[in-house]
């Protein structure tokens, strides 16, 4: 069973503004083409085109077969069934150019829909209040019951909409009008809200809005450390300097709460932890100062186009008093990850005098960070 997806692109038409046809023209940084062929990636296509943009489309879409349209839509699709005649082709979905936002879910209802169906197409039950309209005053009401606002991609099996289209006497709505012209039943399927033809100018900026919100990529990290006290006088939790009657034990300067919020980071970008970055096995890290680590952690999620949208550290131990210290621990953090500082939290608990952080042989820290695809 072969499946090709007709894009209809041939369209001179400008009503959402700007000098050239709304399918060549730019949303969220490329042709709203370009999505509309992304959405459609993995199967075989023909992009029916106006002769005009002929280069273009060759530079966008090398792989997809290229047709000319016609003088009217149902020409330009015509055109494109003819041309994939005898290519053994069984199903077809027709699509409209100017719909980027078709979801895989959509196409992938529209196939099943094939299954059961010779044709199918999406559409949305009409549910606002229907008015007539004239001079700018309501003329009368419609009722809205049975009424639906079609879409596309619609799907048929090959040769039941090809004969339909060589039997259509001309222009045609779309392909549904063309199929139950020749008596083919077309299944309504649910189709989807955002699955819109970009018409004017605002639904640009819906798109773009949807877009955004489609490519949000979040990223959530924990990190969790463990250092013992030891002979000492001050302690080094999140980069500061507590005066104390031990030390923590360590490779480096033991700051364990740094240590819990650079795993966090790490861990966010899938990138393991500080022992991969920084082997305690190698001398060059032997006493050094935590910061080093949390800013190679910090510079690495820029790299990867990762802004850190918050932390929040915690640390669980008897003694020292963690509270007078809180801000002044989250201000250090703030100024070696470069964010503001009411993105990140510090606090503290004890753990009731309980295990091992009760009996104060060490101190534990727990973090959590969320990265933000930039
Ligand atoms: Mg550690």
């Amino acid at each position: 069973m072969s499946t090709v997806a007709i894009i209809v692109a041939a369209g001179r038409g400008s009503r959402a503004g700007g000098l050239i046809p709304k399918q060549w023209q730019s949303l969220a940084g490329r042709p709203v083409l370009a999505h509309t062929l992304a959405a459609f990636a993995g199967m075989a296509v023909v992009l029916v085109i106006h002769p005009d943009d002929r280069d273009r489309a060759e530079a966008m879409a090398p792989k997809a077969r290229l047709v000319m349209g016609g003088a009217t839509r149902a020409q330009s699709v015509r055109n494109a069934l003819e041309a994939l005649e005898g290519s053994g082709v069984t199903r077809v979905l027709i699509h409209d150019g100017a719909r980027p936002l078709v979801s895989g879910a959509l196409i992938a209802r529209m196939l099943a829909a094939l299954g059961d169906h010779a044709a199918a197409a999406p559409a949305l039950a009409v549910s606002d209040a229907l008015w007539l309209g004239e001079a700018g005053l309501v003329a009368g009401t419609r009722d809205r019951a049975g009424l639906y606002r079609a879409q596309t991609p619609q799907a048929f099996r090959f040769d039941a909409i090809l004969a339909a289209h060589r039997a259509h006497p001309g222009a045609a709505l779309d392909d549904v009008e063309v199929a139950r012209a020749a008596g083919l039943d077309v299944a309504i399927v649910e189709g989807d809200e955002d699955n819109r033809k970009l018409t004017f100018a605002g639904d640009f900026d819906r798109a773009e809005a949807i877009l955004r919100a489609r490519a949000m990529d979040i990223r959530i990290g924990n990190g969790f450390d463990v250092h013992a006290f030891c002979e000492g006088d001050h302690v080094w939790l999140c980069g500061v300097r507590l005066a104390h009657p031990r030390g923590l034990l360590g490779h480096s300067d033991a700051d364990v709460g740094m240590h819990a919020l650079t795993d966090a980071i790490y861990g966010a970008l899938a990138a393991g932890d500080i022992g991969r970055h920084f082997p305690p096995s190698d001398p060059q890290w032997k006493g050094a100062a935590s910061h080093v680590f949390l800013a190679h952690a910090a510079g690495l999620a820029r790299e990867r186009g990762y802004k850190l949208a918050n932390c929040d550290v915690t640390l669980v131990c008897e003694r020292p008093k963690i509270g007078p210290h809180a801000i002044e621990m989250a201000n250090v953090l703030a100024s070696i990850l470069g964010v503001d500082a009411d993105r990140v939290s510090v606090k503290a608990t004890t753990s009731e005098r309980l295990g091992f952080t009760g009996r104060e042989e060490g101190i534990a820290a727990l973090a959590t960070c969320a990265l933000v695809k930039a």
